[in-house]
């Protein structure tokens, strides 16, 4: 067996957004190497045939490395921009600035493509442009027209992105570009969607109706915590979502740069609370699009997104159009994989079981990650068929690794995402424990990871057979012995 196939153990995933520094198979393959366990298409740019090709080339490379790589599409939800202009139109702080929906040119006025915006928007209010370099405060609002005092000053630039904080926009949650995304999510047999600008759980909901009137299959929703509104209604948001991304680059225009860390905070213990996987996004390694190494700010804060307990942390422009994807993504992997040795991550939690969940499957789990530190078990394996146990288990934080084996290939890619969960697809899996199965545990177990003859580990399924959500059992299995 190849060395390069079996499993390196980085607790924390490393999601690579695609892009054109990344747009070949050998590069593709190369981020799988250096540590990408998930991949994020990001539909606010490019083609779907650009996508699709993409994706084709996850699909190829998961095949060669033997991975279950999920792959992540980013729908751009309601984003507002500024329309056409022919020139940047450089404000200065204090000037008059007039917004209108309109696609003509006009003197005076700054046109936006949504049409409601003199609707949503209320005097004293503020509206930022462009990432937040530009700030408006609202005076009056007269005719379709929105009156506002510059506050801080740019270049006010076409296709550039606006933000109302305040607002409480009535853009729909999943605009008619999304919906075509979802349908190309379901032909590409995407493993999550996410969501942005998500607002209340009526959005999340919304998404999981389309994905399931377009699909036979519905897709796990990411929500993307990117407004303040998102954040006060965070809790019925993570209930009615899949899992949930801390989306620090418009979260942090939204409310102000300042409150992102609370707010990261608070978002990743409640995901956590609710077994959900978090992920920790934007400028985590922002300098690598220019340079090979990061700023000590950076690789701080991709240690303290770990620290703060996220499963996964994600590249966006640093592997999609950056300098040093690959470099990104092995310095992602290197934080990680050392900050995980330290002693300020916590292990082995005890906790009260929650009221959403199966008493049953949470009691199994607390109790296989007790005996795993009793007996010193080198791994705790789950057979599983739709993966509703192994979420609790790796919220749990064992020390020791939770391997997934199962029979779907949708479970063991959605799973993936998780904080040290490892997954194979068997397709013959069954939980009768007999001597043939484990012999083929133990083979594939040898192969593929770093366990050995001799070494104990822990394994919790559903006898008599693989039944979804039935957990009942644990046993003790010494690799090479029979029983
Ligand atoms: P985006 O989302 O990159 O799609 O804008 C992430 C963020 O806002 O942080
Ligand atoms: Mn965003």
């Amino acid at each position: 067996m190849d060395e390069t196939k079996k499993i390196k153990r980085t607790k924390t995933k490393i999601i690579a957004t695609l892009g054109p520094s990344t747009d070949n198979y050998e590069t593709i393959k190369k981020l799988v190497e250096s540590g990408v366990t998930v991949f994020r298409i990001n539909t606010s740019h490019g083609e779907p045939s650009e996508h699709a090709q993409r994706i084709k080339m996850i699909r190829d490379v998961e095949k060669e490395l033997r991975k279950n790589l999920p792959i992540m599409i980013d729908l751009q939800g309601p984003k507002i921009r500024v329309g056409k202009i022919p020139t940047p139109i450089a404000i200065n702080k204090g000037e008059e600035i007039i917004l209108e929906h309109t696609t003509e040119i006009k003197e005076g006025i700054v046109p936006v493509d949504y049409k409601s915006i003199s609707k949503d928007v209320k005097v004293g209010e503020k509206i930022l442009l462009d990432d937040g370099r530009i700030g408006l405060r609202v005076t009056k609002i007269v005719g379709g027209k929105v009156y506002s005092i510059v506050e801080h000053g740019s270049l006010i630039k076409p296709r550039k992105g606006i933000n109302l904080p305040g607002a409480q926009a009535s853009l729909e949650a999943v605009t008619p570009r999304d919906k075509e995304y979802i349908k190309f999510a379901i032909e590409q047999e995407a493993d999550y969607l996410a969501l942005s600008f998500v607002r209340t759980a009526e959005d999340v909901k919304c998404a999981k109706y389309y994905t399931k009137a377009f699909g036979d299959r519905e897709i796990p929703i990411i929500a993307k915590i990117e407004k303040p509104q998102a954040v006060e209604n965070l809790e019925e948001i993570i209930v009615a979502a899949d899992a949930i991304m801390v989306a620090r680059g418009d979260l942090g225009i939204e409310m102000s740069p300042q409150e992102v860390p609370i707010a990261q905070k608070k978002i990743i213990q409640l995901t956590n609370i609710h077994k959900k996987p978090c992920i920790v996004a934007t400028q985590m390694l922002e300098s690598m699009m220019e340079e090979p190494i990061p700023t000590r700010a950076e690789a701080n804060d991709v240690a303290n997104a770990i620290f703060d307990g996220t499963d996964a942390i994600m590249l966006s422009g640093e592997s999609a159009a950056g300098n040093y994807p690959i470099e990104a993504v092995q310095m992602m992997a290197t934080i990680a994989r050392t900050v995980e040795k330290s002693d300020f991550i916590k292990t082995d939690y005890d906790v009260d079981l929650i009221e959403e969940l199966d008493p049953v499957s949470q009691a199994i789990s607390n109790s296989a990650v007790n005996l795993s530190k009793k007996l010193k078990a080198k791994a705790i394996l789950i057979f599983s068929e739709e993966g509703y146990t192994p979420p609790i288990i790796s919220k749990l934080k064992p020390s020791v690794p939770i391997i997934v084996v199962t029979n779907s290939y949708h479970t063991a890619r959605r799973l993936s995402l998780f904080w040290d969960i490892y997954t194979y697809v068997d397709k013959n899996c069954n939980t009768i424990l007999d001597e043939a199965m484990f012999k083929s545990i133990d083979k594939l177990l040898i192969e593929r990871t770093w366990i050995k003859e001799g070494d104990n580990i822990i394994i919790v399924n559903s006898v008599p057979k693989l039944m979804s959500g039935k957990i009942n059992a644990i046993r003790v299995h010494k690799i090479g012995e029979d029983n």
